[in-house]
């Protein structure tokens, strides 16, 4: 395994390690998150979509199709909010032509599928440990069929101590580890007026407009640009002492737990369905999808309220719209995915289930 800083430097090490170069067309599928597609262009290739079912799983149909026009080298198959897809077909597919396939793993850390571990039919499978753990970065490259030759190296001292003050400063926020928030006030406020000294420092003295030697890539920082400097960099020394300390029995359990209750609370709330009819066994939940008759009715609800979502897919790449595959476009508009992490107390999850019932509830009205 090799621990990387994003699920999509890990993507990009993937389709170098396939051999991926200039003139080759990776297949991405047209539900996808953007941050997907730079590290196909890293490699010099070319992405085309791939259309998905309105379950998410991945169209064979159109792959085969795509497959026959040619120059394709590798294919990106993602399990899409921790629900893992049966590969077993698209890995038969890919095998008949020669094609890598990298199992994108960034919703789904853990779990299995009838007794397949997720991330085991793929050439490469990455993961974001970002999106499971309590880190600031971080990203995992695994393989169960080729030996990984990524020579990977540490990004200094700036970016070690900024991981995990981000890290702790972000569960502070959340209310989180009250002690260790006590004992590090005075520190925290310390190193904050020292970053905006250095920060007003350098807006005087520099060229502008250029971005500082950055201490810590901003896939960290909401955005879906690939930074090719991070792409040899290991994770944090904080990152992997955190992975080193969790417990994925505990993980998994809690996460299924929140998620089902979630899908009971909101069993018969109006205009929304799950995404998912049911978890399956062995599954590990990233979110609860949820698709919504009047997205942005809730959504703004919701946003009023405070409520932590994501409205994944709802800005896919360029061109990509209804016309490519009307189910990535339906999922984009109408599916919201709130959280059933594993650190959420009984408290919140009580609020969550209250908010989301309220905001459904209080859209019935409002026209479409
Ligand atoms: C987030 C995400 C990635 C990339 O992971 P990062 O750690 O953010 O780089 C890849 N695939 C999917 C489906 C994602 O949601």
């Amino acid at each position: 395994m090799r621990l990387v800083t994003s699920g999509r430097v890990a993507i990009g090490l993937a389709l170098r390690a396939l051999g991926v170069r200039t003139g080759d067309v990776v297949l991405v599928p047209a539900y996808h998150s953007p941050s997907m597609i730079p590290p196909a262009h890293w490699c010099g290739a070319e992405v085309r979509f791939y259309r998905v079912h309105s379950d998410t799983s991945p169209d064979l149909a159109d792959i085969d199709a795509q497959l026959a026009a040619g120059n394709v080298r590798a294919i990106l198959a993602t399990h899409f909010f921790g629900i893992p897809h049966d590969l077993a077909p698209l890995r038969a597919l890919c095998d008949r032509h020669g094609i890598g396939l990298v199992e994108d793993c960034a919703h789904c850390l853990f779990g299995a599928r009838g007794g397949v571990p997720v991330g085991s039919l793929g050439d490469y499978a990455i993961g974001s440990t970002m999106k499971f753990f309590p880190i600031y970065e971080g990203g995992c490259l695994v393989s169960r069929r080729h030996r990984l030759d990524a020579t990977l190296h540490g990004a200094g001292a700036g970016f070690e101590l900024k991981a995990a003050l981000n890290a702790l400063e972000a569960a502070f926020a959340y209310g989180r580890l009250p002690v260790l928030r006590a004992l590090l006030a005075l520190p925290l406020r310390i190193k904050s007026a020292l970053w905006d000294m250095l920060k007003s420092r350098g807006r005087t003295g520099g060229g502008g407009g250029e971005t500082p030697s950055a201490l810590a890539p901003s896939s960290s920082d909401s955005s879906f640009e690939f930074d090719p400097r991070w792409a040899d960099k290991c994770s944090s020394w904080f990152s992997r002492v955190v992975l080193r300390l969790a417990s994925p029995g505990r993980i998994v359990a809690r996460r299924r737990r929140n998620y089902l209750d979630l899908q009971r609370a909101l069993e018969d709330a109006p205009g929304c369905r799950p995404l998912f009819p049911r978890l399956p066994d062995g599954a590990c939940p990233w979110m609860f999808p949820l698709l919504v008759d009047q997205p942005q009715a809730v959504c703004d609800a919701l946003q009023r309220a405070g409520v932590p979502m994501t409205r994944f897919g709802a800005t896919p790449w360029p061109g990509v719209d209804a016309s490519l595959c009307a189910n990535s476009a339906d999922l984009g508009r109408r599916l919201i995915a709130f959280p059933c992490h594993q650190s959420l107390d009984d408290g919140e999850r009580a609020w969550l289930h209250a908010q989301v019932r309220q905001a459904l509830e209080s859209c019935v009205a409002v026209p479409a």
